[in-house]
């Protein structure tokens, strides 16, 4: 598809579902070429058709984020299918056990760790092994909210997210000069899968959830998708570095009353 990508490559991880999805067909539509990355094939396959109804090019490589191997053999795959490796979305995660900080079990701190963290270190790196063959690039990464205050009862999901946060502004500062903008995005809440299982596909407490939002609402995946393709073009040649809040306000501070 012709537009302001074209020509280009983008890798998205957890693009099976919700924002990667998004991200996958947003990427698509400005006529980039696009590697699916997820461990769930089937959705991962469904976004391909989708980007590919769509007009666009796509390719699924079922990817464990929190493998090196699989990462490796991830953007190995990319080059060698598109050539080349412009753009990155490094989004996949989960949301781990729901529970205070001491009933946290070592495994499941570490699995949330595994994915949340070292898998975006792990995409990072090789990413930036491809990019700095070709002179630049760009990367987002999702963080989150919870990686710019607490986020009570999620206490690995909260630290995994801060490290996102600090790890993008290492690597932003390593690799300025080599042309290659890192960036993270930080969402809100967020109508995707991930958030109905978090509200348990509760009807009073998604309102609830809405009500709480100064825009009075949650945000969709194709808005946080649209800073995502804006972090990664060129009005956006100055900003590395930069965790960016996405979240209709809710940051902002507390409203009078609260
Ligand atoms: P989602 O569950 O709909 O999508 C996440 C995707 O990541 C899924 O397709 C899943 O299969 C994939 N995934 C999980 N583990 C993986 C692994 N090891 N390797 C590769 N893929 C893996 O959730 P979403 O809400 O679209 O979440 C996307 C990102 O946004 C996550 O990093 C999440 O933490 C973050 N986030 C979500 C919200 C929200 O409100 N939904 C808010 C802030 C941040």
């Amino acid at each position: 598809m012709a537009g302001q990508f074209s020509g280009k490559v983008a890798v998205v991880t957890g693009a099976a579902s919700g924002m990667g999805r998004a991200s996958a067909l947003a990427f698509a539509r400005e006529g980039a070429k696009v590697i699916v990355a997820d461990v769930v094939v089937a959705g991962g396959e469904e976004t391909v058709r989708m980007v590919t109804a769509a007009g666009g090019d796509a390719l699924f490589v079922k990817t464990d984020v929190s493998k090196a191997a699989e990462v490796k053999a991830l953007i190995d795959k990319a080059v060698a299918t598109y050539g080349r490796l412009d753009y990155a979305h490094n989004n996949a995660g989960i949301e781990g056990t729901v529970a205070p900080t001491a009933d946290y079990t070592e495994e499941e701190w570490q699995r949330v760790l595994n994915v949340n963290l070292t898998g975006v270190w792990l995409c990072i790196k090789y990413e930036i092994l491809q990019m700095r063959t070709q002179g630049g690039g760009a990367i987002v990464n999702t963080a989150s909210i919870a990686g710019l205050t607490g986020f009570e009862n999620f206490p690995a999901y909260t630290a995994a997210k801060h490290g996102v946060v600090g790890l993008t502004k290492a690597a932003a500062l390593e690799y300025a000069k080599a042309g290659i903008r890192i960036n993270a995005v930080c969402p809100g809440a967020v109508r995707t899968p991930m958030n109905e299982r978090l509200i348990g596909g509760d009807p009073k407490v998604a309102a609830q959830m809405d009500a709480m939002q100064p825009l009075g609402r949650r945000g969709t995946s194709e808005e946080i998708a649209e800073v995502v393709v804006w972090l990664c073009s060129r009005a956006a040649s100055f900003v590395t570095g930069l965790p960016m809040a996405v979240d209709g306000g809710m940051l902002s501070g507390m409203k009078a009353g609260e």
